[in-house]
């Protein structure tokens, strides 16, 4: 039986209507679930995280490879479809719960097709472990977010946080048709590998604020973007336009500054306000 059939009948003799809320739309087209596992490039020691096995097509294939599978399904119509469906593989773990929230225990690679909705905070979530890759899907315009070029429209908050923090590869394009039912749009393989970040920024909370602060007004120059920032970090309001006018590539529109330019800018910003704050201290000394 096609892997389409086969959810179907799934899907009807146990009356488990797919959720959309949940993003419950399963990839039907086995040659290219094998594809994915392929390029996880697995080996018996590989503990193996898939987020949302659904009806776990993939995650058998993803077991026939690995050492462990941890497999984590936050709908309990699934994980009891799931409990029966996978019973013969014994390198399964199967885990009811949203994957964000549960404990786990430690996995080195992650083979899975999220649910879409929650796409960024599962890939933000994941770059906080210690990965050797992922190889996930993702809608399109999200997928082309994360490798974005500089100056282009899909070039944002993502692109920088992302490039900061990992290698990503966007490997194949995936048919919307190539998933029951089918989502509305196309999405693409997506392969992550978490690395040492390419530039050295000293402050990692104050280089995710200044680039949030920065694209929520992407067109504007960054001496006129930086304003709120600089505001939130308590410089005294008549000399916010003078430190403003004085930063590194103070007339350069926000969405032309490459990722090491925000790192840099940050780090004169946070030089700025430790000189400032050593002064007031000799001062009141
Ligand atoms: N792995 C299957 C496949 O390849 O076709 C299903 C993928 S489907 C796009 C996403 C799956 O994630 C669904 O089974 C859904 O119930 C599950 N899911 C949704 N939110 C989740 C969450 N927060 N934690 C774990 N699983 C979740």
């Amino acid at each position: 039986m096609s892997l389409l059939n086969t959810a179907k009948h799934l899907l009807r003799t146990r009356r488990c209507f797919p959720k959309k809320r949940l993003g419950q739309n399963f990839m039907i087209d086995e040659d290219l679930l094998r594809l994915m596992v392929s390029y996880a490039s697995l080996n018996k020691n590989d503990v193996v995280l898939e987020i949302g096995p659904g009806l776990g097509f993939l995650t058998r294939l993803i077991s026939q490879k690995c050492k462990q599978v941890i497999a984590v399904e936050v709908d309990p119509r699934l994980t009891t479809i799931l409990r029966t469906e996978l019973e013969d593989l014994d390198n399964v773990t199967l885990v009811e719960g949203d994957v964000l929230k549960v404990p786990l225990l430690d996995f080195n690679k992650v083979v899975s097709n999220p649910p879409f909705y929650v796409s960024s905070p599962i890939l933000f979530w994941l770059l906080e472990r210690n990965l050797d890759c992922a190889v996930l899907t993702f809608q399109k315009e999200f997928a082309r977010r994360l490798v974005a070029v500089v100056g282009s429209k899909e070039y944002g908050r993502l692109t920088v946080m992302i490039y900061y923090r990992a290698d990503v590869e966007l490997l194949d394009h995936v048919s919307k048709d190539l998933y029951y039912p089918s989502p509305e749009v196309d999405s693409y393989i997506v392969r992550l590998r978490p690395r040492l970040p390419p530039f050295a920024v000293e402050d990692e909370q104050a280089f995710s604020q200044v680039v949030r602060t920065l694209f929520t007004q992407r067109n504007k120059k960054v001496r006129n973007a930086i304003v709120p920032y600089l505001a939130r970090l308590g410089t005294r309001r008549e000399k916010i336009k003078e430190i403003a006018d004085s930063l590194l590539y103070h007339d350069k529109r926000v969405r032309k500054l490459a990722p090491e330019d925000f790192g840099a800018l940050t780090n004169e910003i946070r030089r700025l306000a430790e000189s400032k704050r050593r002064l007031s201290s000799m001062v009141n000394d």
